[in-house]
């Protein structure tokens, strides 16, 4: 990743550069050859670094509410004042993204579409409600196709379908060896935990389609697989093993991680990190807008509770999974609302005990210590850790 922010700096002018969401079909840009940078992922990495709250502020000092995602603000944060933790981010001749994760991401796109007067690519994908229907399928598809010539336009290359299965190919194989990484936590004890996952998610977000990432996720397999084979444990002495539900708490997830440690509760699951393995290893470049269509359509934030309570029950059995932690994100509403509907069916028919952070992704002055560790004491109490 680190090489991944480097190379930017020099990409203008040696390749197209576009800005894309977490949740945008990128297989198609890298058919363009366009060099991709996601505002998420440098979002996470500010949050990570503390510098969430200072480039919310440079935003919030513009007028935009401090009720928006702390990743939006923070990305207009940077973009009015130029401060990152990558030393330099490249400036986009494009902005790509899809409305599969929420609604936010293509108004704080279309901002900097108008701030820097460049093009903004949607992929309007239809919400959910029940199963995927085969009108919006169509109508995902078309949009894909129509997208073509808008891209040969802005990257001044002429599109290959050939090219567009390769990259398909290298995707999907990146996000069944990362759902093989994830396989691994199964394994009592578990190799590693989830807080060392949300740090290896980073490839099969940002260089999904690239070689790297699946030449990353192989190399993190062998490990593992060395591991479990050793029985070397991530959690000495695991003693239960927990689910976590939402993104990370980017600011806190070493102290978290070592809090759990020294209670015995590793994380097996979370459906955060799950997301990148659940549908990508969908895509099938023999059919490739119409799978792209159903791959992205299909990602939990576009997807019903219904289908997200199954997942999660899914989950907690196949991890063998004691305990759930939900964080409920003031930045992601999407992933938020719910919770505590889940929250109760989940105790009602598995009986998993769980507890609510009220948190934030990036932004940590919507971060109570003293109120999440009381939470967390309980529930280690209900655990009997
Ligand atoms: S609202 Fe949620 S899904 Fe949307 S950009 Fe923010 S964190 Fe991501």
């Amino acid at each position: 990743m680190f090489r991944h922010y480097f190379l930017a700096r020099y990409a203008p002018g040696a390749k197209p550069v576009a800005w894309v969401s977490s949740g945008a079909p990128v297989e198609l840009l890298r058919a363009f050859d366009f060099y991709t940078l996601y505002p998420e992922n440098h979002g996470a990495l500010c949050g990570a670094q503390r510098m969430g709250p200072e480039l919310c502020v440079a935003a919030e000092e513009r007028g935009y509410s401090p009720d928006l995602c702390s990743y939006a603000r923070i990305d207009l944060g940077h973009a009015f004042s130029g401060r990152t933790p990558a030393g330099r981010l490249p400036r986009p001749d494009l902005l790509f993204c899809s409305n599969n994760i929420c609604q936010t991401v293509l108004y704080w796109y279309k901002e900097l579409a108008h701030l820097w007067k460049i093009p903004l690519v949607l992929l309007d994908t239809p919400f959910n409600f029940g199963s995927l229907k085969d009108e919006d399928v169509r109508y995902m598809a078309g949009q894909l196709e129509e997208m073509i010539p808008d891209l040969e336009r802005i990257s001044g290359r002429s599109f290959s379908l050939a090219r567009l299965q390769a990259v398909m190919d290298l995707s999907r194989r990146s996000a069944q060896t990362w759902g093989q990484v994830l396989a691994t936590l199964k394994n009592r004890p578990a190799p590693m935990t989830i807080f060392d996952a949300f740090v290896h998610l980073a490839p099969i977000v940002s260089l999904r389609g690239l070689p790297v990432c699946l030449d990353y996720y192989g190399r993190l397999l062998r490990e593992l697989e060395e591991r479990v084979s050793q029985g070397t444990a991530a959690v000495l002495n695991e003693r239960k093993r927990l689910m976590w539900d939402n993104i990370a708490i980017w600011y806190k997830v070493r102290e978290l991680s070592e809090l759990f440690a020294s209670r015995g509760c590793n994380f097996v699951t979370a459906t955060y990190t799950n997301a990148w393995a659940e549908t990508i290893d969908q895509l099938d470049p023999r059919g490739p807008f119409q799978s792209l269509a159903r791959t992205y359509s299909l990602v939990i934030l576009n997807n019903n509770l219904a289908h997200r309570l199954e997942l999660m029950e899914n989950l907690a059995r196949e991890f063998e999974v004691d305990g759930l932690v939900i964080h409920s994100a003031r930045s992601c509403k999407p992933y938020s609302v719910g919770q505590y509907d889940l929250k109760r069916l989940l105790r009602d028919r598995l009986g998993l005990p769980s507890v609510v952070i009220e948190a934030d992704i990036a932004d940590y002055r919507a971060y109570s210590e003293e109120q999440a560790l009381a939470g967390l004491e309980v529930f280690f109490e209900t655990l009997g850790v």
